[in-house]
This record gives C-alpha cells, structure tokens and sequence, in this order.
C-alpha cells in the first residue's frame, strides 16, 4: 500500500510502501481512505524537517486531516458499519490524564498525547487506516 510522509535523516516528503493494515483488536475499525487535508503546519514539519517519529520507526506517514469509508470495523464496534463515512481526530488521548479521559486530548497533561500525521503515529496520507470507533465521528452524506 502507498503512503506519502517523511523519513529520520531523508529532508523532504518521500513515498514508501506500507502493509495494508487490519483490524486486529476490539473496538478498531479499518478505513479507506478518500480525502486528505494538509495544512501549514505542514509547512513547519517539511520546511523545518519538525519530525516526532515514534520510538523504533523510521518514517512518519504525514497528513492529520481526513475523511474515509469504514472497510471493517472490530467486535466491540457499536456506533459504525461499513459504507459509513468518517472522519478521525488526529489528536488521540493519553489515557491517563483527566482531559484525555473526558476526550479532550488537546489538554492533555501528561504529553503522552498523540497527533496523527505529526507527533508519534502515522497520519492518513495512504490508502487505509486503522483507528479506534472512540476517535471516529461520523460523517452524515446527502
Ligand atoms: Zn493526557
């Protein structure tokens, strides 16, 4: 599977070959992906070479705005079917602090946050995601 980001000592943004991802834990769902937003802070994380790749990778799959179809979805799964349209919230909690544990990951104070496409996981500049339902709205279509 193409995805589009940035690489640990390699300037600029580089296309590589991902595994198509799937679900493999309750409560995540598969998505395709149909559109992605880049936006300036792109312009800082390129220009800047402004990487936060997660421990023990080498690349960063850019872009933290989005918008897909729901492929698969896990057992546990209660509010989404395939065909859904969706879109995910790049910022996803740490899990421990009161703001994340009331979805507020933007407020979080442990900084064991994580932005997709920028800081620590992978965005959605490729053909399919893999998140978690709680980090998914979906989208009403017509
Ligand atoms: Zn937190």
């Amino acid at each position: 599977m193409l995805a589009m980001g940035m690489a640990e000592r390699k300037p600029g943004v580089h296309d590589f070959g991902l595994p198509k991802p799937r679900v493999q834990r309750s409560g995540q769902v598969l998505v395709w992906v149909k559109e992605v937003g880049l936006d300036g802070t792109y312009l800082g994380i390129v220009s800047h070479g402004w990487l936060n790749i997660a421990e023990g990778y080498n690349e960063i799959v850019l872009g933290h705005e989005k918008a897909g179809v729901v492929r698969a979805v896990g057992t546990g799964v209660t509010k989404l079917v395939a065909g859904d349209t969706v879109t995910i919230t790049a910022w996803q909690g740490c899990g421990i602090c009161q703001p994340c544990l009331h979805n507020r990951s933007d407020m979080c104070k442990t900084v064991l946050f994580i932005e997709r496409g920028t800081h620590k996981k992978d965005g959605f500049l490729t053909q399919f995601v893999v998140g978690r339902e709680q980090y998914m709205v979906k989208v009403p279509v017509g």
